[in-house]
């Protein structure tokens, strides 16, 4: 399988693909057609487990680039938690993707990278530079933390995560360095970005980047969706998937699982006030915007990384977008109302990147239009455990939440970071200083 940029400039092999995170021409990597698995993986679906069905994914993505005994290996290890759908309502389930080590959903694909450049880069000394807006971070530092021979510089907007975010981005020491720059999360991304394609830089060093534009990144996101199908497949019913996106990796992931033959009915790509692409699809327009500071923080994308891989999916035809997603978006004012109500009438705690998912559902659910609305199963992305945003949750519900261990484990150490401002020479002399 080889991998061509989106701006079609360059073509390669996944170790390069995944080693540099960025094509050269500045495109995003894309596997060049998406395998198809068989009638007989999808009749055995209900019984395999998480690990099998991300091993035989895993493999269509990989090939022969990878052993299988090494490929299993690492699946083994990146899946060691658990991923439920947890029943809300009758027809409402929350995909309960935070029971990795930071409790948000980006411990999989986190973990998955960290183990594959590992494995490709074969030893020799490398940076990762990763941008975020909160939980990429800390599920990146995670991931590569203690990793021999691998520097993890994480760029993160000042002020503009959660206290307990910046306690998960800030304390591990060791390899992974914290960057706290006086700017936004697009300005994060904007020096991640230059960092990478800098010549000097490249040249003194091996970069690559963490961030959803990684496609190592967005592979392992894809399991989970089939895994999902695996649990309620017996319920016999369409399955509407609604994602909280921000850089739409989490969605791009589930397009992969659907192209590859999982029969899932439709898309929700559920936004915060950050609604470029809800307004995409509704006029055809694809304008980026300054993102814009909400409660659900880690979708505050104002040019969303991944809209290069949907566009090329869609063979960038706003009609083929939309017979495949509905998107909306959603206020923090609703947010919270959402998160009251789910509370009140099921007894479930959701964050509020969960509670924007589970508008999305409802929005659906409403729309009049065409033959979606017929009775369907919506499953949300549970993103991350209520208490990563501890703040926002007891506020909105009033109520007391509980920290668990792994999290609280966190508060306990001390915050180190280098402060920037948004001036790339600088950050650059930095890296360049550092060794
Ligand atoms: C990153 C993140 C999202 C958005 O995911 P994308 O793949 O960037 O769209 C949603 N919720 C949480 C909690 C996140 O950390």
């Amino acid at each position: 399988m080889k991998y061509i940029s989106t701006r079609q400039q360059q073509a390669t092999n996944i170790k390069t693909a995944i080693l540099k995170g960025l094509a050269d021409d500045g495109g995003l990597f894309m596997p060049e057609y998406i395998p198809q698995l068989d009638s007989e993986f999808f009749e055995n679906l209900p019984n395999l487990t998480l690990q099998e069905i991300g091993f035989r994914v895993a493999k269509e993505f990989l090939g022969e680039s990878i052993s299988d005994d090494n490929l299993k290996e690492i699946i083994d290890e990146v899946l060691n938690f658990e991923i439920p759908a947890v029943k809300i309502s009758e027809n409402i389930y929350s995909l309960e993707l935070f029971h990795g080590p930071t409790m948000a959903f980006k411990d999989v694909g986190a973990r998955f990278m960290a183990r594959m450049m590992s494995y490709f880069s074969e030893g020799k000394p490398m940076k990762v530079i990763a941008a975020t807006s909160g939980d990429t971070g800390s599920a990146v530092a995670s991931g590569f933390f203690g990793v021999p021979g691998i520097e993890v510089y994480i760029l993160y907007p000042k002020g503009k995560v959660s206290p307990l975010q910046e306690k998960q981005l800030t304390t591990w020491g060791g390899n992974i360095k914290a960057l706290e720059i006086h700017g936004t999360f697009d300005d994060c991304q904007a020096l991640a970005k230059q960092i990478l394609s800098d010549e000097e830089l490249n040249q003194k060093f091996t970069l690559t980047s963490a961030n959803s534009i990684n496609i190592a990144r967005l592979i392992p996101q894809s399991f989970y969706y089939f895994w999902a199908f695996a649990q309620l497949q017996k319920l016999k019913k369409p399955i509407v998937f609604s994602v909280p996106s921000g850089n739409f990796g989490n969605l791009t992931a589930g397009l992969f699982a659907k192209k590859m033959g999982l029969p899932i009915h439709h898309f929700v790509a559920s936004t915060n006030e950050n609604d470029v692409v809800p307004k995409f699809l509704e006029t055809g327009n694809y304008e980026s915007k300054p993102s814009k500071q909400t409660i659900s923080n880690a979708m505050d994308v104002g040019n969303p990384s991944n809209f290069e891989r949907m566009k090329s999916l869609f063979n960038n035809d706003v009609s083929e977008f939309k017979k495949e997603i509905k998107s909306y978006s959603f206020s923090d004012e609703a947010t919270k109302k959402a998160m009251q109500e789910v509370k009140k009438d099921f007894n479930y705690t959701l964050d509020p990147h969960g509670a924007v998912a589970y508008l999305g559902l409802q929005a659906l659910r409403q729309a009049q239009s065409d033959k979606i609305n017929e009775d369907f199963v919506g499953v949300l992305l549970e993103t991350a455990h209520p208490a990563k945003f501890v703040e926002v949750v007891e506020d909105v519900l009033k109520e007391q939440i509980e920290i668990p261990e792994k999290l609280e484990a966190f508060n306990k150490r001390e915050k180190k970071s280098v402060e920037f401002p948004v001036d790339f020479e600088a950050v650059k002399n930095y890296l360049i200083e550092e060794k």
